[in-house]
C-alpha cells in the first residue's frame, strides 16, 4: 500500500484516539495532514504535536488563541471555526476519517464526501439528515466510502465488498441484519427503565465509546440510527433490513441470501477493528486486537429486541418508510434530549418520548428529503426548538405512566 495522508475530524474523540493509536503502530503506511476538535485545545495540540500534522483545527473559534499558544514553536498551522473545519476537511488528501460526533459533523463529512478520493464515515448522523444527499455526492465524485460503524463495517465484507460508492448488487440478498448488545438495561423493566441515571446509562457492558452514542445505545436509538445509516448505505429497502440482539457482541452484522446460506462477520469488540479496515482499504492490516477465541467463549446468544420497552425501534421503522428530513428531525430531537437527559433535565425514558413528539408535531405535512446542507440544519435547528419546549414540560406529567 503507498502511503496514505489523512486529515481526521472529530481526532480528541473515542473513534478519533484510537485511529491515532492504529495509525502511529504503522506510521510507515500513514503521514498525518490536518487533525480537528471541538474545543479541547490540550488535547488536540498533544496529537497534533505527537503525530506530526501539519494542520490543526478547532471548531469553536473562540479557543483560536490558546491553541495558538499551546503550538507555539511547532511547525503546525492552526485555524479555528467552522468554515476553517469544511476547509480542512477538503484539503487535498488520501482519505479523510469523519469522527465527528452528531449533526455538527455533517457539513465536513459532506465537505469531504464532494472533493476527496475516500472518506471512512463514523459519523452516522451524517446519513440520518443528510442520506439522499450525502450518497448523491458520493456518487457523483466517485468516493470511495468505507464505514466505520462496527455493524456496517461486518456488512460490507459480508457482502464481499466493493467499498460503497457503486450500489452494492443486492439481487440476491433477503435480509441485512445489524446486531445489538442490548445495552446497559436490556433486562430492566418499563418501570425501572424510568428510572436509570445518567451514569448508569453511560457504563456500556461491552462497548467503550463517546458520551452520546453510549446514551443512544442505552435507549437503542443507536440502533434507530443505524438502520437508517444502512438504508442509505447500502441502498435497501426497509422490509429487508433488522435488528437483532446479541448480548456478546462478536457477530456485528449477518447478511442472508436468497439461497440460505448466512454470512456473518465476528470480531472482539473493539472499534479498532472496523477502523482498520477502513484505514487499509481495500487491504488489511494489524488492528491490535487479541485473537478472536471463541472457544473461550463458549455460547453466543441471541434474542429479539423488545420493541415494547425499547420503543427506538419502533420509531426506526416509521423513518425507514418516511421522508429522509423526519430521520433529520428525529435526530435532532435525540441531541437535544440527550443533552438534557446527561444534565439530569430529564428522565431516560423521556429522551425516545421526545423524539417522537418532535416528529409528531412536525410531521403534518410532507418534510421531504433534504436537497440541501441548509435544509438538513433548518429541519435539524426546528426540531430542537420544538424539543427543547417539550423538555422544559414537567417530565412525570408529559410522558410517564
Ligand atoms: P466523542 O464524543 O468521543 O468524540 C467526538 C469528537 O467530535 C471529538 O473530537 C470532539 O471534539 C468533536 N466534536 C464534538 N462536537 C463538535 C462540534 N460541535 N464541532 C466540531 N467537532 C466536534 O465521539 P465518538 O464516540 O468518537 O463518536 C464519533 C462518531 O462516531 C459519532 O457519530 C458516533 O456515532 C460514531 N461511532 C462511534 C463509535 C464508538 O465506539 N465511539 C462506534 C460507532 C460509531
Ligand atoms: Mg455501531
Amino acid at each position: 500500500m503507498t502511503r496514505r495522508r489523512l486529515t481526521i475530524l472529530g481526532a480528541t474523540g473515542s473513534v478519533g484516539t484510537s485511529t491515532l493509536d492504529l495509525v502511529s503502530a504503522e506510521s510507515d503506511r500513514f503521514e498525518i495532514d490536518t487533525l480537528t476538535a471541538n474545543r479541547d485545545v490540550e488535547g488536540l495540540a498533544r496529537l497534533a504535536i505527537t503525530h506530526k500534522a501539519l494542520h490543526a483545527v478547532v471548531a469553536d473559534e473562540a479557543c483560536y488563541d490558546a491553541l495558538k499558544v499551546a503550538l507555539s514553536g511547532h511547525d503546525i498551522t492552526v485555524a479555528a471555526g467552522r468554515a476553517a473545519l469544511c476547509e480542512a476537511a477538503t484539503r487535498p488528501v488520501d482519505m479523510v476519517v469523519a469522527a465527528i460526533v452528531g449533526v455538527a459533523g455533517l457539513a465536513p463529512a459532506l465537505a469531504a464526501a464532494r472533493t476527496q478520493p475516500m472518506v471512512a464515515l463514523a459519523n452516522k448522523e451524517s446519513l440520518v439528515c443528510a442520506g439522499s444527499l450525502f450518497m448523491r455526492d458520493v456518487g457523483e465524485n466517485a468516493t470511495v466510502l468505507v464505514p466505520v460503524d462496527s455493524e456496517h463495517s461486518a456488512l460490507l465484507q459480508a457482502l464481499g465488498g466493493p467499498a460503497i460508492g457503486g450500489a452494492p448488487d443486492l439481487t440476491h440478498v433477503s435480509k441485512l441484519v445489524i446486531t445489538a448488545s442490548g445495552g446497559p438495561f436490556r433486562t430492566l423493566s418499563a418501570g425501572e427503565l424510568a428510572r436509570v441515571t445518567p451514569q448508569q446509562a453511560l457504563a456500556h457492558p461491552v462497548w467503550s465509546m463517546g458520551s452520546k452514542i453510549s446514551i443512544d445505545s442505552a435507549s437503542l436509538m443507536n440502533k434507530a440510527l443505524e438502520l437508517i445509516e444502512a438504508k442509505y448505505l447500502f441502498g435497501i429497502d426497509s422490509a429487508r433490513l433488522d435488528v437483532l440482539v446479541h448480548p456478546q457482541s462478536i457477530i456485528h452484522g449477518l447478511v442472508h441470501y436468497r439461497d440460505g446460506s448466512v454470512v456473518a462477520q465476528m470480531a472482539n469488540p473493539d472499534m479498532k477493528v472496523p477502523i482498520a479496515l477502513a484505514l487499509a482499504w481495500p487491504q488489511r492490516m494489524d488492528a491490535q486486537v487479541d485473537p478472536l477465541d471463541l472457544a473461550a467463549l463458549g455460547s453466543l446468544t441471541f434474542e429479539q429486541p423488545d420493541r415494547r420497552r425499547f420503543p427506538a425501534l419502533g420509531l426506526a421503522r416509521q423513518l425507514l418508510e418516511a421522508d429522509g428530513g423526519c430521520s433529520a428531525v428525529v435526530n435532532g430531537a435525540n441531541e437535544l434530549a440527550v443533552d438534557r437527559f446527561l444534565a439530569g433535565a430529564i428522565g431516560f425514558t423521556d429522551i425516545v418520548a421526545i423524539c417522537e413528539a418532535t416528529l409528531d408535531s412536525m410531521a403534518g405535512g410532507p418534510l421531504g428529503d433534504p436537497q440541501s446542507l441548509d435544509d438538513a440544519m433548518a429541519l435539524d435547528a426546528e426540531a430542537r426548538r420544538k424539543a427543547g419546549e417539550l423538555a422544559a414540560r414537567p417530565a412525570r406529567s408529559m410522558f410517564a405512566g
